[in-house]
């Protein structure tokens, strides 16, 4: 059995969409499972598209999901280099084999010619396509005799080489998601396979490093299966049939509602995250936070990328990456496209916050409670995570939930402050101050038994002074345990809440 290689292809031209990083996902937990080797290719022929921070985002991103590549650029391997720049020298000579071989020719047709035809074309209502029924009549070598090609060749003029595609034919593609799925060559355009400049396109690069690289695997997003018509013709031409990797083309993945392809434009629109990073392009439109900085753990993010075309045909929904890499089955993956239900990430998300050890938890959002100006301790911060962590969805929320284990109450909340606070119950909050000042072990226990105790023995309900407590310490009704909170904020702290809130309730209450 040939080794199982699969690569991850992408090209520099911007931020890595999230359906990128599925891609790339899905070729490594095959290659880990199946022992074989995960590669990074950059295919960044294209000039016109290339931007340069393109590729470190890509490494980052990939990086930050613990999808690391066996072999890719920074990393090396074998067969590299392994960005197609660097390759680009070799290219020609596999256009001109083709040429050689009569499965390709050169075409002279400037732009301008090409787009005047179009124009003609448009004005009878008809597209113009580079193929089998118009090649003849154009400017390329098929519709010139030895003499001219040669003399054209060597005055310098500018060529591309096209693919010559076979008329009337059916290519047939096999596809691991799809099964057999055929292409009438009569629709197939005579793609350039080497542009003017004398750079691959994408269809002869990509072909050429996958045999190169000795790809045994091609998984890539489902709006490349028509080009792999073009591929498979690109494999007989150069007579590499027999080793041709196998294909597997992966759900699109649609918006939302289900309408249409997930776009960078619905994450702005919807508010959510569509790229895994922050991405910062030239303009202010072109500027993205990513699911790191919407506070997402990677794991989360890859299992839910898991589950975005594939699922394991069981109850299980929660898979580390090492479990992943041992039940994700390419035969289930689905054929339909998958839509981007921004709620299950969260969900995915939450699940793994909660089931995070506390002091991961508190070292990753360290650096959130740092930017706020606070620097606790880790014992506090590991106890405060501990407190909060059934009650987050994404990081930020440790924050937004949680400010008050770090600095004053900003807000108390009214209703409950207004319906709760009776001011000639005062006496009996001034009892139990003084019996929490009189703990010596403030802890949650003590302070819970202490408090039951002082409830019951003055006949009072339960839920007039608990809630009053807690909304002295915390300004909210929602949160950890009163006990747990009083602890961890402390005795003193807490004394001073009491202080503070009094002046506050009865503001309040009059207002
Ligand atoms: N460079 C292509 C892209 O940007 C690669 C497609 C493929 O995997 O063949 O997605």
């Amino acid at each position: 059995m040939t080794a199982f290689r699969a690569r991850f292809a992408p090209s520099p031209t911007g931020a890595l969409h999230i359906g990128g990083v599925r891609t790339a996902l899905y070729n490594y937990l095959l290659a880990r499972q199946l022992g074989g080797t995960f590669i990074l290719r950059i295919e960044d022929t294209d000039q016109t598209r290339y931007v340069p921070e393109a590729e470190g985002y890509i490494i980052e991103a990939l990086r930050w999901c613990g999808i690391e590549p066996d072999e890719g650029p920074g990393i090396g391997g074998e067969y590299g280099p392994y960005r197609q720049s660097e390759r680009k020298a070799m290219y020609g000579r596999y256009a001109e084999q083709l040429v050689a071989s009569g499965n390709a020719y050169y075409a002279f047709d400037t732009s301008e010619a090409l787009s005047a035809k179009r124009a003609a074309y448009e004005t009878e209502k008809k597209t113009f396509r580079y193929d089998s029924s118009v090649r003849d009549d154009l400017d390329n070598s098929l519709a010139m005799d030895k003499a001219e090609l040669h003399a054209r060749l060597a005055s310098g003029e500018a060529y591309t080489i096209r693919l010559k595609v076979p008329a009337h034919e059916i290519v047939k593609v096999q596809d691991l998601v799809r099964g057999e799925v055929q292409f009438n060559s009569d629709e197939l355009d005579d793609k350039i396979m080497l542009k003017a400049d004398g750079m691959p396109t994408y269809h002869l690069a990509n072909v050429v490093d996958d045999r190169l690289m000795k790809i045994s695997h091609v998984i890539r997003g489902e709006e490349w299966l028509p080009s792999t018509a073009h591929h498979v013709l690109l494999y007989r031409a150069f007579d590499w049939e027999d080793e041709m990797p196998q294909f597997a083309h992966l759900p699109l993945i649609l918006k939302p509602n289900g309408k249409g392809k997930l776009s960078k434009r619905d994450g702005a629109k919807f508010g959510f995250p569509v790229f895994p990073l922050a991405w910062r392009g030239k303009t202010p439109e072109d500027a993205f936070d990513g699911f790191r900085e919407f506070g997402f753990l990677p794991e989360a993010v890859n299992n839910f990328l898991a589950f975005l075309g594939w699922n394991p045909g069981t109850e299980q929904e929660i898979f580390s990456l090492e479990e992943l890499i041992s039940v994700f089955d390419s035969t289930k993956i689905q054929k339909a496209g998958a839509r981007f239900d921004i709620d299950k990430a969260k969900w995915f998300n939450q699940q793994y916050i909660m089931a995070t050890d506390n002091a991961t938890l508190a070292a990753s959002i360290r650096p959130l409670i740092k930017a706020k100006g606070h620097f606790p301790t880790d014992t506090f911060l590991e106890a405060f995570c501990g407190l909060m962590k059934e009650r987050v969805t994404l990081i930020p929320d440790f924050w937004e939930k949680g400010y008050y284990f770090f600095e004053d109450i900003k807000k108390y909340e009214a209703k409950p402050v207004r319906k709760k606070w009776k001011p000639e119950m005062r006496p009996h909050f001034d009892n139990l101050v003084a019996l929490l000042a009189s703990i010596d072990t403030f802890d949650a226990e003590t302070i819970e038994t202490k408090t039951k105790a002082f409830i019951e023995n003055n006949e009072l309900r339960m839920g007039d002074i608990l809630q009053i407590f807690r909304l002295a310490v915390s300004g909210t009704l929602k949160g950890p345990s009163i006990f747990d909170m009083a602890a961890l904020l402390g005795k003193d702290e807490v004394l001073r809440r009491f202080e503070v809130a009094y002046a506050r309730f009865d503001e309040m209450k009059s207002a």
